[in-house]
């Protein structure tokens, strides 16, 4: 346990490109329009459930800005977590519907989401760690004080400025996760 009494561990997790296949045009990735386009990637529900039954609690945080910019729905974002929630064992979606426009404090790289999630559940963010596909999501996991995993599809974008690893898939990342010794929590910070 730490020093502040929080004891619990999560992985925060993006959602498209490290849960459900992203939608990938022109090397840029976007979400699934539709629940019926919802496509849950190989070895990620096993992935899941180990990490669940190693005592992390699974904390999936997304920035949908489609809302915002007027061609997406809460409706049909809500119904894609819905789906998801009953295939995968995750304890909580957090979103942010901003844009950039919006200057909220959620939408990623800020650490608002994940921040919010940990006071919620009593999270020790530095024995935690946050699993993304894009800098946005890295940077916000960095800023809340997270280890970070890189997920390295090749988009056409910027890559993160320094993951502490980088893997291909999330169960690749589930491996390194568990892998890490359990006093893998920096006490003094
Ligand atoms: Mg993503
Ligand atoms: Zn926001």
């Amino acid at each position: 346990m730490g020093i502040d009494g929080k004891s619990r561990r999560a992985v925060f997790l993006d959602r498209d490109g490290v849960i459900n296949r992203a939608v990938v045009r022109d090397g840029k990735p976007y979400p699934p329009a539709r629940v019926e386009e919802l496509d849950v990637l190989p070895g990620v529900a096993v992935a899941l459930e180990r990490l669940k039954a190693a005592g992390y609690l699974l904390i999936v945080v997304t920035n949908q800005p489609d809302v915002a910019r007027g061609t997406q729905s809460r409706t049909v974002v809500e119904a894609i977590h819905t789906r998801l929630a009953s295939l995968l064992p995750i304890d909580e979606f957090r979103v942010c519907y901003h844009d950039d426009g919006d200057a909220c404090v959620c939408r990623k790289p800020k650490p608002g989401l994940i921040l919010d999630s940990a006071r919620a559940h009593g999270v020790d963010l530095h024995a935690s760690v946050m699993v993304g596909d894009r800098w946005r999501d890295v940077e916000a996991g960095e800023q809340a004080g997270c280890a970070t995993v890189f997920l390295d599809h090749g988009y056409a974008e910027r890559k993160p400025r320094k993951p502490d690893a980088v893997f291909g898939s999330l169960p690749e990342a589930a491996e390194w996760i568990l892998a890490r010794p359990s006093g893998a929590t920096h006490e003094v910070c």
